[in-house]
């Protein structure tokens, strides 16, 4: 059932008053047939309801004024590059000094004797008002751009709000019935939503804020429903491909051998693993827990079963030591119950790799832990059941396929410490199906938090010796050195010469050593081994400490400029300590950041739930801050925000799955512009969604 070409297909070359020029320049901004342009939203609004007389008007207030033309309008021409055009206004209450800089244009625009109304903020002073560069009209058209909410779009070269104001109210009319409309009667009758017709003329041009409002929550809710069940429909054809099932094994073996009780948040993530993999249908399954709520010993679990039942798992770690950590671990869980655990990093010798790879390639090996080496050309797996993946958000999604590509569509396990909150999660993760560790192990102590200006640095540094004089380690951590900050050269400069500042002022006796993100990650595993093993007192770090690499006997984090970090980032540092069985601190100078900033730290001083805490950063730095700005992991929308729109995505997803449900590959008539739009996202996403 392919949908033909409608109206709304029609290039915006072919509207009326558009044309060739005023096509590209909207070409540019993404805007390219008439759905789009209907689709082109204001980026916000202008009040210019508030109507005066001249003798009302106040300095400082925007307002319209109806006014006639006294003085026909002058041009003195200043200097090179500076015009100014002056006039004088009248009404029957008094006089109106309007100037325009540089626009000697709108001379022919205005007639003396004639009358206009204008829109601009009032300056001046008090009984001799003046206006400059206002917005006018001929009063004969008041209501288009003045005394009413006019639309303020995002505009580019070429192009004026006016003409794209003007242009989106000829698309609309060319539109005639029929606009975009995705939401059948029955979904917009029981979620409440407007008509297409009502919301995109409000939207462009509200008739009160009433009517935006209005029109806003029925476009907003489109776009979410639109997009999740664009998401559903990836989800349903995942399905199709085949697996391996893998029985589950009886994990009492296992969990006798533990040298804990795992928590029942882990049982239960255990069991939906256990489940997911006994059918052919490869699992995709997101293990999500907060930094030491226990996502290797659920992993473990994984390998155990696939293991028993004759599978290998190839366990995928961002960095070297990171793997040589998770390699060590499992070998001590699993080695006792006869489960071979090999490892295989990039940095291991000729010979030892090749050997591990016959292992792997004959079977011996049954859990393999790794690198990036693990998807590398030269290994061959004899049975590979599953893959895990630790921190996913380090993975590219194209490194997870590859690493599938390996075996016949294995099952894949990814374990994340980033808490994303569940509605995010749906879409970010889009195909994965989600457990959550929401339960830390018992006993687990609280790291007490400060936020700090510089006025207490001198008791910080007395806290620092107090802490490596017992016997403790202390991370101090600074902002990374970004690649496209402004002087990445500046800012790693910086942090070399804090390193050096310290140990040569501070601390002369301790021994200091430092960590950055432009390091080889030979180098770079070195130096964290060596703080590892105790041979150093503090580590000076950029943020690559932040995945997992566990120090128990590491008591303090400080973080300098903390503003400069997003809460979940501060929580998956402040992670690193409070390992061990002493009581740990974590102190944040607040660097220059003020007042937001000192709220937004004393979060993190109030709460230690890295759930409460992403959904306060969400909703204080919207989502692409949230997610970090190389890749938010989320698609682009037009309308909708994710951050300050979450109970619209709410009940637009509840629809989408009701809708997906009754008709899978939206193949019905009712559902045949939504399966347009659909389409349309997909392509529109493709980078993104997954
Ligand atoms: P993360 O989720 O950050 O990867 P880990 O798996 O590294 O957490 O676990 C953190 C620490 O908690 C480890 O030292 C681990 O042995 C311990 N641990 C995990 N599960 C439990 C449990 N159920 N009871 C007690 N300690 C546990
Ligand atoms: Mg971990």
């Amino acid at each position: 059932m392919k949908k033909t070409k409608t109206a709304l297909d029609t290039d915006i070359r072919f509207i009326k008053g558009v044309g060739e020029a005023r096509a590209a320049a909207l070409n540019k901004l993404g805007v390219f047939t008439l759905r789009d342009l209907v689709r082109y939203f204001p980026r916000t609004y202008d009040d210019r309801t508030s109507i005066k007389k001249i003798d009302e008007l106040i300095v400082g207030e925007t307002a319209c004024v109806f006014a006639t033309v006294a003085t026909a309008p002058r041009v003195t021409h200043i200097r090179k590059g500076l015009d100014i055009l002056k006039l004088r206004c009248v009404d029957e209450k008094g006089t109106l000094n309007v100037t325009f800089f540089n626009q000697s244009y709108v001379k022919n625009q205005l007639a003396a004797g004639e009358g206009y109304v204008f829109f601009g903020r009032v300056g001046g002073k008090i009984g001799a008002p003046e206006l400059t560069n206002p917005v006018f009209e001929p009063e004969e058209t008041f209501g288009t751009r003045t005394g009413r909410i006019v639309p303020i779009y995002r505009l580019t070269a070429g192009l004026s709000q006016n003409m794209l104001a003007n242009a989106v109210r000829r698309g609309l009319e060319a539109c005639g019935d029929v606009l975009p409309e995705p939401l059948s009667p029955d979904i917009q009758q029981r979620y409440g939503l407007a008509q297409a017709r009502f919301a995109f003329e409000n939207v462009h041009f509200p008739k009160d804020y009433e009517a935006l409002e209005i029109a806003r929550r029925r476009l907003i809710f489109e776009e979410f429903y639109v997009l999740s069940c664009a998401l559903d429909r990836f989800r349903s054809e995942k399905t199709v491909r085949r697996g391996h099932a893998v029985p589950r094994a009886d994990l009492k073996e296992f969990t006798d051998k533990l040298p804990f009780e795992l928590t029942g948040a882990q049982k239960r993530a255990i069991d939906e693993a256990l489940s997911d993999m006994e059918k052919t249908v490869p699992m995709s399954r997101l293990v999500q827990g907060d930094v030491g709520s226990g996502k290797t010993a659920v992993a473990a679990a994984c390998c155990f079963s696939c293991a028993r039942a004759g599978f290998q798992t190839a366990f995928m770690a961002p960095t070297e030591i990171l793997a040589k950590q998770h390699y060590e671990t499992l070998t001590g869980m699993l080695t006792p119950l006869g489960v071979t655990v090999e490892l295989l990093t990039g940095g291991m010798g000729v010979k030892a790799r090749r050997t591990a790879c016959g292992r792997i390639l004959s079977g011996e090996a049954q859990v393999i832990v790794g690198t990036h080496a693990l998807i590398s050309g030269g290994v061959e797996y004899r049975k590979l059941g599953l893959v895990i993946a630790d921190e996913q958000h380090r993975f590219g999604v194209a490194q997870r396929a590859a690493l599938s590509g390996k075996g016949e569509s294995p099952h894949v396990l990814v374990m994340s410490a980033t808490p994303i909150p569940r509605t995010l999660a749906l879409i970010v993760y889009g195909d994965l199906d989600v457990s959550v560790l929401n339960e830390l192990p018992p006993g687990r102590q609280k790291v007490d938090t400060f936020a700090v200006n510089e006025a207490m640095r001198p008791r910080i540094n007395a806290f620092i010796r107090k802490q490596v004089q017992e016997g403790h380690q202390v991370f101090i951590v600074c902002p990374a050195v970004e690649e496209n900050s402004e002087n990445p050269v500046d800012e790693l400069k910086n942090v070399k010469e804090y390193a050096q500042e310290l140990q040569k002022t501070v601390f002369p006796d301790l021994r200091i050593s430092l960590v950055h993100g432009k390091m080889k990650s030979a180098e770079k595993d070195k130096v964290m081994s060596a703080f590892a093993s105790g041979q150093l007192d503090i580590l000076v770090a950029t943020t690559v400490i932040e995945v997992g690499v566990d120090v128990p006997n590491a008591t303090l984090m400080v973080v300098e400029n903390a503003d400069r970090f997003g809460l979940s980032q501060l929580h998956q540092l402040r992670g690193r300590v409070g390992r061990g069985k002493s009581k740990a601190y974590c102190i944040l100078f607040e660097g220059a950041g003020g007042a937001v900033a000192r709220d937004r730290l004393n979060i993190m001083t109030k709460s230690n739930d890295g759930f409460k805490i992403a959904e306060e950063d969400l909703r204080l730095r919207g989502p692409g801050d949230f997610f970090g700005s190389r890749q938010s992991g989320l698609p682009e929308t037009h309308i909708a925000n994710f951050a300050t729109d979450m109970e619209l995505l709410r009940s637009a997803q509840a629809a989408a799955r009701e809708t997906v449900a009754a008709d899978p590959r939206l193949e019905l008539e009712q559902n045949a512009e939504l399966r347009f739009e659909v389409e349309l996202m997909i392509s529109r996403n493709e980078n993104t969604l997954n």
